[in-house]
């Protein structure tokens, strides 16, 4: 009852980048109990099995890192010290390979799922203080193309929609992506939604029949690394039966002929060749598209993680721009994040790439603004190392420190037997967790024990622009400190001004206050506002703003010219080449109950149960020329790698594509599923994202 009630609160879901609000009860044995929030604007008091499990995750303390261990030397054990000892330790050593070999010598690679103030604190730290920009976080991995495409197009990296878009829709293009499984609450609202309005039309476009298509009209199965001609393909037709906004473009955009030349250059039977999807469906998608009144294009990882993902972003963009469909109700480019908080790590700039609120890295009059801000000399001027890049100057002795925080890179990194060397060749690594659970708390010197989810207090952004409070509702386990305790304990042990902060508020507020006068303006969302209203989309530029659901109604884009910007594609990168050898595409993806390293949902049984063995998707062909029958185990492989897992041989997958779960660390139950031993690190040659999505295989039974 409300009586033996000790602790109600309101928080919003750790998982996916929904940001579904979450009520809490914590009753006088600690016994924690949650529901979806009822009257939540996201989630309308649903959760999906993930969310509804994250009590488990937070009372199950079995795996939780307790107090700091240390070891004196790479041969030594880790062994238990106290928090000063490990604070001394970790700033002595940043000091000397500062001192040493310069601030480029040291680098922190974090995580969407750390809280904003956390990224903050990070991003202030290592740009304002040590002086390099190498900072960068496994958001690098997911949304990176996105955040490229939506500053070239519109100017800033701004997701345009609001969820109330969905139900005001009345065509959905999905593409790459598998919200069914991977964002399921904003799933179960189009869902509800083609329920009550069923001439609403939903195209999937993926390599894979997956359970999103289960809610189709047309699926375009296309070949993996196909879906830039695919995207214009389906923009040529819009423009050949005029199914086109000629007055949005000419009043609102520039480039449309440009981009007209670039789609007219390949004909609709060449591309449909390329794609290996039929002449008809491309059109029947165009007919679609060009019927709706509300059109919301859907993306993730499989336009992000490739080594073309700007383009494949400029591609989808721009039929939103060319049918005119942005900026009005059920309308827009609506990327969906992968992590809780990948949004408000963009917001304080917290990647090497990125500068505070949103300002541009490269430009020395925002680089002094920051600076100035912080009270520092300067910021550094050179882009710093990214996500990969890290790793390989690991690897090649160029950086000689990293501090990782609430990301498992040992699993969630292309080319994982490279991340494995680099992390053993560096001379001193720092892991700050909850989870003994992550694959790389082995190669840590420094290992810290941080508070998860429910044990501290901040903010996050959801994939909408949505900022959210999260209180702190139980104490952390033994000596764990939340994260941003233990960053301003490091920074001040480095003798660092300006991490004179009391409280998580100040934090916050000045990170406000950073973005002030910006197109992310939230300085007029303070704490106590925030904390009263629960969530709020920015921008709220001053205390009586009531927040922007939609951005861009008045038609004024972010740009220098203030019109969005229709590109044709520039730059990209060659990933992997079939050949003999690895004649197979490998692709790689999310399963419905696990959250990216399972050291969070792999801790709880029913999720388990869902899918417990990582395995291989093969399409029946592809298995009967090998001799691959049903279960049998097989060795996936090519240079950089393999893994052992059992074949599951389905019609879902098309001929001459494999799919691997990524979730899995390098050894289960006599299985080898770490699907990062084959993926590749070639990137995307402007947003720096990795091509997960494609890499060259051969599959044998074993
Ligand atoms: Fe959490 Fe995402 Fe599921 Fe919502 S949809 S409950 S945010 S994992």
């Amino acid at each position: 009852s409300q009586k033996n009630l000790l602790v109600k609160a309101k928080t919003t879901c750790s998982y996916c980048g929904v940001g579904c609000g979450i009520d809490v009860e914590v009753n006088k044995k600690g016994i924690i109990e949650l529901e979806g929030t009822p009257d939540h604007p996201v989630n309308r008091g649903m959760l999906c099995s993930k969310g509804r499990s994250l009590n488990y995750v937070v009372q199950d303390q079995s795996d939780r890192l307790l107090y700091p261990q240390m070891r004196g030397s790479k041969h030594h054990p880790l062994e238990r010290v106290r928090w000063d000892a490990a604070i001394d330790r970790a700033a002595a050593v940043f000091k000397t390979f500062i001192e040493k070999h310069g601030p480029n010598s040291v680098g922190f690679y974090i995580s969407g799922q750390c809280l904003t103030e956390e990224y903050y604190l990070v991003n202030k730290l290592t740009k304002g203080y040590i002086g390099t920009n190498n900072i960068d976080t496994n958001s690098r991995l997911c949304m990176s193309s996105a955040v490229v495409g939506y500053t070239k197009t519109l100017g800033e990296d701004a997701v345009p929609i609001a969820y109330e878009d969905i139900e005001l829709a009345d065509c959905f293009l999905i593409a790459g992506a598998n919200p069914a499984w991977c964002h399921p609450i904003l799933f179960r609202r189009i869902e509800q939604h083609k329920e009550q309005n069923p001439d609403t039309k939903i195209v999937v476009i993926d390599p894979r029949v997956t359970d999103s298509c289960a809610l189709a009209d047309l699926h375009l199965q296309l070949t993996p690394g196909t879906d830039e001609t695919l995207l214009h393909a389906i923009g040529r037709v819009l423009i050949e039966n005029g199914n086109f906004d000629l007055k949005f473009i000419q009043s609102y955009t520039d480039g449309f002929e440009d981009y007209k030349e670039k789609v007219f250059k390949t004909t609709l039977e060449e591309a449909a060749a390329i794609c290996d999807v039929p002449v008809d469906q491309i059109q029947l998608a165009a007919q679609y598209i060009g019927d709706a009144k509300g059109f919301l294009s859907l993306w993730t990882m499989g336009l992000n993680q490739s080594t073309q993902g700007v383009n494949n972003n400029l591609a989808l963009i721009n039929l939103n721009l060319i049918t005119g469909h942005i900026g009005k109700p059920g309308s827009g480019p609506f990327s969906l994040t992968g992590q809780p908080n990948a949004m408000g790590g963009r917001e304080v700039g917290g990647m090497a790439s990125l500068l505070a609120a949103h300002r541009v890295q490269g430009n020395a009059d925002h680089r002094k603004e920051v600076a100035d801000f912080w009270g520092v000399e300067s910021m550094p001027d050179q882009p710093g190392l990214t996500a990969t890049q890290m790793f390989d100057a690991l690897d090649s002795g160029e950086m000689k420190a990293i501090w990782i925080i609430c990301t498992n890179p040992s699993v969630s990194m292309p080319n994982a037997d490279l991340v494995d060397r680099a992390l053993k060749k560096a001379k001193f690594v720092v892991v700050q967790d909850i989870s003994s659970r992550s694959d790389t708390a082995k190669y840590a010197d420094l290992l810290l024990p941080a508070a998860g989810w429910l044990e501290k207090e901040g903010t996050m952004t959801n994939s909408e622009r949505r900022i959210s409070y999260l209180p702190k509702v139980v104490s952390a386990p033994g000596e764990a400190l939340s994260d941003n305790e233990i960053l301003i304990r490091f920074a001040r042990r480095m003798g660092y001004e300006g991490f004179n902060f009391h409280s998580i508020e100040e934090i916050y507020a000045e990170h406000c206050l950073l973005t002030k006068g910006t197109n992310i303006d939230i300085s007029g969302l303070t704490y106590t506002r925030l904390k009263a209203a629960g969530t709020m989309q920015w921008p709220v530029p001053s205390v009586d703003h009531p927040g922007t659901p939609r951005l861009f109604e008045d038609k004024k884009f972010y740009t220098p010219s203030g019109k969005a910007q229709i590109l044709p594609g520039g730059n990209k990168n060659d990933g992997d080449q079939l050949s003999e050898e690895y004649p197979l595409i490998l692709t790689t993806g999310r399963i419905r109950d696990q959250w990216h390293t399972m050291t969070r949902t792999g801790k709880v049984n029913k999720l388990n149960k869902h899918i417990p063995k990582p395995f291989l998707e093969i399409n029946p062909e592809d298995a009967k020329a090998k001799g691959i029958e049903e279960g049998m185990p097989v060795v996936v492989k090519n240079d950089r790698g393999e893994v052992r897992v059992n074949a599951q041989i389905t019609e879902k997958i098309k001929k001459g594509v494999v799919f691997l779960p990524m979730h899995w660390g390098k050894i289960l139950q006599n299985t080898f599923g770490r699907a990062n031993n084959m993926t590749s690190k070639v990137f995307d040659p402007t947003s720096k994202q990795p091509g997960f999505k494609y890499s060259a295989v051969s599959v044998e039974k074993y």
